[in-house]
């Protein structure tokens, strides 16, 4: 789900074949993100806003990976640091838009929020389309695959909330996801923290 993806995904020795593909993905994310976010603010949709910023964290984080690729741990665990802010960031820019929603309730458009969500389902199993045939493949190109598949149990959760903003007429089922994708980015950005700061102790110590 949201904010579920690894920062770990230290790309080396990639096939040409599969780092066109991480492109097309990496395409697919940013415009995804750009769609999302003016339909979740046209619709009013907090959840929707949420998971347009997951596709912004993911096209970032597969760009920044390709970008660091052979550079030493210090560089990487810089890069996994820039990560963990912006998670940080993104979560509490969505916890706190969507407390601030929960005192001025208003009913998202429960159509363009399901129309949008299934887009996005549409994007992210594309992405697992693209990736599968390297899902076997070493722990990050694994973890890649993981993330778009875990997404598009994100996108669901989104098209769910659609139809219980339709369903009861309130803002509530659109809240209750976002808050869920919130707290993910935040727990997240707490993990990612933490083992970057592991990696890069672990630099610093001497040799016994
Ligand atoms: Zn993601």
């Amino acid at each position: 789900m949201a904010g579920c993806c690894n920062h770990d995904t230290k790309f080396d020795g990639l096939s040409s074949d599969y780092k066109r593909r991480l492109w097309l993905v990496i395409a697919i994310n940013a415009i995804m993100f750009a769609v999302e976010m003016g339909a979740g603010h046209m619709a009013r949709s907090q959840a929707l806003q949420a998971d347009a910023l997951d596709f912004l964290g993911d096209a970032l984080t597969y760009g920044i990976s390709l970008a660091v690729i052979g550079a030493s741990v210090r560089v990487r665990t810089n890069a996994a640091l820039f990560k963990a802010v912006s998670l940080l960031v993104m979560g509490l820019w969505v916890m706190g838009s969507t407390l601030y929603r929960v005192f001025y309730v208003g009913v998202p458009e429960a159509q363009i929020m399901g129309v949008i969500g299934f887009m996005a389902l549409v994007a992210n199993l594309t992405s697992v389309a693209l990736l599968v045939r390297y899902k076997d493949g070493d722990a990050n190109v694994r973890s890649v695959w993981l993330c778009s598949r875990n997404d598009a149990i994100g996108n669901v959760a989104v098209m769910l909330a659609a139809a219980g903003v339709w369903g009861s007429t309130s803002g509530w089922p659109d809240l209750l996801v976002a808050g869920i994708m919130g707290g993910l980015f935040l727990s997240s950005a707490m993990q990612i923290f933490r083992q970057a700061v592991d990696e890069r102790r672990a630099l610093t110590q001497p040799v016994t």
